[in-house]
Parts: C-alpha cells; structure tokens; sequence
C-alpha cells in the first residue's frame, strides 16, 4: 500500500480511537452498523462499505438501518443484506439487544436515527460513532467526529488505512464507498473535499474500482417522471430574491403525485436552485405527510444555513447544506413561514 496514502488521514484517527476499536473487534463479537434516518449515499455506502470490510476480517456484522433509501442506491452490493427497522422490527430489534458493538455512521445525535434512536440510547452494545456533522451528542462510548472531512465514507476509508485493514477492501466495499464520498461532495465539488480525499479515491481506483460504472448506476438511471418532477418544480415552482441571491422550491403532495414520487425523486433538486447565476442560498421544501415539510438548505461560500437551520426547522447540518422539518402545519403554511424567515434575515443583512 501507497505510504502516501497514510500520510493525511483524518486527525480524529488517534492511536487511542484505532486501539479501542481493535480491542472491541476482539473476541468474536456481534457487529451492528447503523446510520441516519432516510438514509443517503453517504450513510448507506458507509455502513456497507464498513460491512464488506468486518466481513472480509471474519467478523460477524450486519447492518440495520432505521428505514428504506431511495431506489438509486438499490444497485449497491450488499443492500440485500440490509435489514430496515421499518419493515421488520422484530428482527432489527434482537439483533440490536444481541449486539456487542454497535457502529453509528453518519450521524451525530440519536434522534437522527428515527424510530432507532431509544434502541440506540437503551443498548447494552458498546457504541462507535463516525460521523462528520458539526456539534455531535456525547452519546457513544467511542466518538470519532470529524466535521471538515466531507463524507462519514472518507472516514471509513481512513480508519481502513490507519489500522491496517486496507487488504480487506474490496471491489464492493469500494464501490459502496466511492458511492459516499461522490454524493457527499457533490461529485468532488464542495469545499470540504482535499487532496487527501483524492488520495483516497486513488486508492480505491488502484484497487481496481471502475468509477464511471459507479456513476452511471447512481445518476443516469433516473425515471422519466422524476425528470420531469425536477423541471415542472424548477419552472413552475420556483420563487427569487433576486437582490438578495436566494431561490426557494416549495412542493405539495399533490405537485409529488402528479409526478408519482418516489422516495428520493427530489434528491439534488436542491443544488439545481444553487446553481442558478446570483443565488447564494437555496432552500427546497417539500411536503412528506401532511402537517409534515421536509426542509433542505444550501449555501455558496461563508452564508451559514447550518444556523439557519438549527434556529427555525429544528435542524442541523453543515455550513453549506444543511435540513430540517417543520411540522404541525400544511405546505402553503410553511411556505408562508420560510418566506417570512427569508424576508427577515434579508432584512437584517440590509
Ligand atoms: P439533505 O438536504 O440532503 O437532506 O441534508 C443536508 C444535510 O443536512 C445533511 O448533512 C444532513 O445530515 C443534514 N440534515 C438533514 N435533515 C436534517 C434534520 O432533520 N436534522 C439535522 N440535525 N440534520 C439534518
Ligand atoms: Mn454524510
């Protein structure tokens, strides 16, 4: 292995965090990996990469997760593996209860774990977090927290490198963290990436992953009617503040049925908002359940929407995207709140 590859992984690697995790995997024990809520390509690409890494080792793992993913994840090795608290909580349950270690990745607070977060706060397990939001819960016996990496999946590569499993990865623990690292960073496009997240990559490229078969799976297999979503809601939908670089997409479950959502039909739209000339901030609402509106946020530059975020959607995140929810009031409501709470903050820069 390249020493290069070593030189810069993440400070948050310690001697002491490596040392603890070699000495829980010591001993047979039972392994559950578990990441956030409607989980991403950050949070199931590093739970299975992790697992086809513990797999590789001899160890015994599975990865529970608290619901399903979009569908553009589907073609991940391993997802049939997976088991969703949602669908079978029994299952999820007694694997949890049996755990002797369980990995959090990807998130930093239990209650990111959706309907996991009291199996996670009761467990007897010993719990590992890896994650890489700003302002992590004390809640894991071992906390390994680092919020300038981009992706939870560039930790797991790191901690392969540092404890000197990197034999163990292989084409589909690659894949899968290939998968985290690209979402993440917006196909390496974020501040957060570096040179030692392209290290990575060209590690996992040596090992002979091919990258463009990665991205075709995840981007170029989309279903006509979440095309057609994503321009109806960037025509028909959008509102500016032209003065103020801010674009806001507000959907309803009517504009989503319309379109026969999917979970995750609405994935990036966000980011078309942001790549609009002059915007600097762009927020995507959409209505989950009624009484329920999921908020995404993204920002260019300094502009903090973690802030944003934390004081009005009960939210969190990081500087330049972050989410939230509002809940208790129907979509045209929270539409007129967030246009009131841009309005203000404009206001205040003024
Ligand atoms: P997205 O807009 O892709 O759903 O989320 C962007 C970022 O905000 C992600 O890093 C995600 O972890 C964080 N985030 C999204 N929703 C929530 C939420 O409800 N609470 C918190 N604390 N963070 C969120
Ligand atoms: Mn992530």
């Amino acid at each position: 292995m390249d020493e290069n590859l070593l030189r810069r992984v993440s400070a948050s690697w310690t001697k002491s965090s490596l040392e603890s995790i070699g000495l829980m995997l010591q001993g047979n024990p039972k392994v559950v990996i578990t990441a956030h809520r409607s989980p991403d390509g950050d949070a199931v690409g590093s739970t299975l990469g992790l697992y086809h890494v513990l797999k590789a080792m001899g160890v015994d793992v599975v990865v529970a997760l608290p619901d399903r993913f979009a569908s553009f994840l589907d073609w991940m090795p391993g997802v049939q593996s997976i088991v969703f608290h949602s669908e079978k909580p029994e299952i999820v349950e007694k694997h949890l209860a049996q755990a002797n270690v369980l990995f959090c990745l990807d998130f930093n607070s239990p209650d990111r774990a959706g309907s996991l977060a009291d199996c996670i706060r009761q467990t007897d397990a010993k719990l590992v977090m890896i994650d890489h939001h700003r302002d992590p819960d004390a809640f894991a016996d071992l906390m390994v927290s680092d919020p300038s990496c981009g992706s939870t999946c560039e930790l797991i590569c790191d901690w392969v490198l540092a404890s000197g499993h990197w034999s163990k990865m292989s084409i589909a623990s690659a894949q899968c963290l290939y998968t985290g690292i690209v979402t993440d960073t917006g196909s390496f496009r974020f501040p957060s990436v570096t040179a030692h997240t392209h290290e990575v990559i060209a590690g996992l490229l040596d090992l002979g992953l091919q990258h463009a078969e990665v991205h075709e799976s995840t981007f170029d297999d989309q279903s006509l009617s979440r095309v057609q979503l994503h321009g109806f809601a960037l025509s028909e939908r959008l509102k500016i503040w032209d003065k103020a670089g801010v674009g806001l997409v507000a959907l309803d479950l009517n504009d989503l049925e319309r379109f026969e959502y999917e979970s995750g039909d609405t994935d990036g739209l966000v980011n078309r908002i942001l790549g609009i000339r002059g915007v600097r901030m762009a927020i995507f609402m959409r209505e989950s359940d009624p009484g329920k509106v999921k908020m995404s946020l993204r920002s260019k530059g300094s502009l903090d929407v973690q802030a944003l975020a934390v004081e009005h959607f009960s939210g969190g995140g990081h500087t330049n995207a972050a989410g939230g929810i509002l809940l208790g009031m129907s979509a045209a409501a929270a539409k007129d709140k967030v246009i009131d709470v841009i309005d203000e903050m404009i206001s205040r820069q003024l």
